[in-house]
Formats: structure tokens, C-alpha cells, sequence
């Protein structure tokens, strides 16, 4: 089924055109990559479909609902940026469990559920550290654990690695694309690199001044013309 439909959305901000008109259907469970050159949308079409910006025109429903009108509390997405932002003075595990804490969930619950997420990213002997005890790595995995704590039916990625090295990024990558299926989670996730894009994704929407220029499999992207 379709987890989100972004209908001829337009985003402009004052007489400047982010994005010209952009439709595509995302399927539930799969790993989708907005892929294209800094400046060509990705982030503002990501940042429509948290509802953090209204479109200027067009609609995006998720799993059939209008999001315009849904309150940004009940979205059933989350989102992990480059920049992690890790609260410095809670451990790994409070850290992980704050999120629910906003969402109303007890203490023992949460408590309980930020445990299977660290397990999850493979941290759970880092529980009880400060994030500025952990490498890079490990950081933006418990910033992925806690995006995914509360459940979101879609998690919104953009350009989680670009703060990593090579080395850790490539081993993100498939780390990324096991909690992906391991999960069922939809993931969008944004990146202006290709390969990154191709090693990872069910389909990939190739991006280009506002606009999609393709939307495909890697296969297709890469034996395109
Ligand atoms: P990408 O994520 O692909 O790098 P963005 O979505 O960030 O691209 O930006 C697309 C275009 O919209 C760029 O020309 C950018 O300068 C412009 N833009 C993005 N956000 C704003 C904003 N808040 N105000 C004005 N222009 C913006
Ligand atoms: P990225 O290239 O990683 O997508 P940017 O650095 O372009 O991100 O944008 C970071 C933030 O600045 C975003 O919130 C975006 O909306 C805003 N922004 C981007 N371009 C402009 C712009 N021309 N004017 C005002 N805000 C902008």
C-alpha cells in the first residue's frame, strides 16, 4: 500500500521556487532515496512531508490521510538529521527513552523500550554513558534509536552519514538498511550521493532543480542513458 502521496506539490519561499511541482508515491516498508546536488529541493520536500513547512501548492497524504490536517503530534513520522544533537547531560538511555517521555509513556515502559532500541543499533553496554563518551558512530546510532523508539511509520533521514568518515559510512550504510528491514519502517532518506543512494534504496528519485527527473530502482538509475 502507499505510505505517502505527494500530489503536484509547489514550494516557494517569497519569488524563489524550492520545488516546481513534485509528485511521487512512496510504498509502506520501503527504503526510498531523494538523490541530487545541494540546492535542488531534497530538504525542503523532506521538511513538507514532516509538515515542519505547508506547501505553497499540492497535497501529501500519508496512509491516505490529508497531513494538512493532522496535528504535528500525530504525524506517525520522525525524523534524524546530520547533526544529531544529542541532549549532553542525559545518558544513551535517557536519551533514547526522551522522545517518549513527550509522547506520555511511563517510566518502567520507556525505560524498557530505549533498552530493545540500543540492542537494536547494538549499544546497549553504552546505556548508561554520556554521548561525548561515544564516537561519532555510535553517536548518530543512538540519535537513530531514538527516532525510531516511538514507532513512526516513516522515519525521515536526511544526510544522516555526510558527518562520518568513509569507513564508518560505508558501514552505516548496511546497518541503515538492516534496522530499514529489520523494522518495516518506511525510510526517505535524503543524500547527494549517489553511490550511497544506489547501495542502499528499493527506488531513488533523482532530484534536479525543483524538480524529479527520474524515479527507479538503482538498476534503472544506473543503466539510464
Ligand atoms: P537541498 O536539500 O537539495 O540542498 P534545499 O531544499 O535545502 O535543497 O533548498 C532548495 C532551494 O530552496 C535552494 O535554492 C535554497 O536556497 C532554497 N531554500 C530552502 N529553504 C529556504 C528558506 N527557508 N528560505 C528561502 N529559500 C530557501
Ligand atoms: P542542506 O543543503 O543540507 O539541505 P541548507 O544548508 O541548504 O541544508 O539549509 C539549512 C537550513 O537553512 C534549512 O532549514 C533551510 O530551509 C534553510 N535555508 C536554505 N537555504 C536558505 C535560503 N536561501 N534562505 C533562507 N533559509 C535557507
Amino acid at each position: 500500500s502507499t505510505a505517502i502521496d505527494i500530489r503536484s506539490v509547489v514550494k516557494r519561499y517569497g519569488t524563489a521556487t524550492a520545488l516546481h511541482g513534485v509528485s511521487l508515491a512512496i510504498a509502506d516498508n520501503e527504503f526510498f532515496t531523494l538523490l541530487g546536488p545541494s540546492g535542488c529541493g531534497k530538504t525542503t520536500l523532506l521538511r513538507c512531508i514532516a509538515g515542519f513547512e505547508d506547501v505553497t501548492e499540492g497535497e501529501i497524504h500519508l496512509f491516505g490521510q490529508n497531513i494538512a490536517g493532522l496535528e504535528p503530534n500525530h504525524r506517525p513520522v520522525n525524523t534524524v538529521f546530520q547533526q544529531y544533537a544529542l541532549f549532553p547531560h542525559m545518558t544513551v538511555l535517557e536519551n533514547v527513552a526522551f522522545g517518549l517521555k513527550m509522547k506520555g509513556v511511563g517510566l518502567s515502559e520507556r525505560t524498557a523500550r530505549a533498552g530493545r532500541m540500543l540492542e537494536m543499533v547494538h549499544l546497549s553496554a553504552f546505556a548508561d554513558r554520556l554521548p561525548s563518551q561515544l564516537s561519532g558512530g555510535q553517536q548518530q546510532r543512538v540519535a537513530l534509536a531514538r527516532a525510531l523508539a516511538p514507532e513512526p511509520k516513516v522515519l525521515l533521514l536526511d544526510e544522516p552519514l555526510s558527518a562520518l568518515d568513509l569507513k564508518l559510512r560505508q558501514a552505516m550504510r548496511v546497518e541503515l538498511k538492516t534496522l530499514q528491514e529489520q523494522t518495516g519502517i518506511t525510510f526517505i532518506f535524503v543524500t547527494h550521493d549517489q553511490e550511497e543512494a544506489l547501495t542502499m534504496s528499493d527506488r531513488i528519485a533523482v532530484m534536479s532543480q525543483g524538480r524529479v527527473q527520474q524515479i527507479g530502482t538503482a538498476r534503472d538509475i544506473y543503466e539510464a542513458p
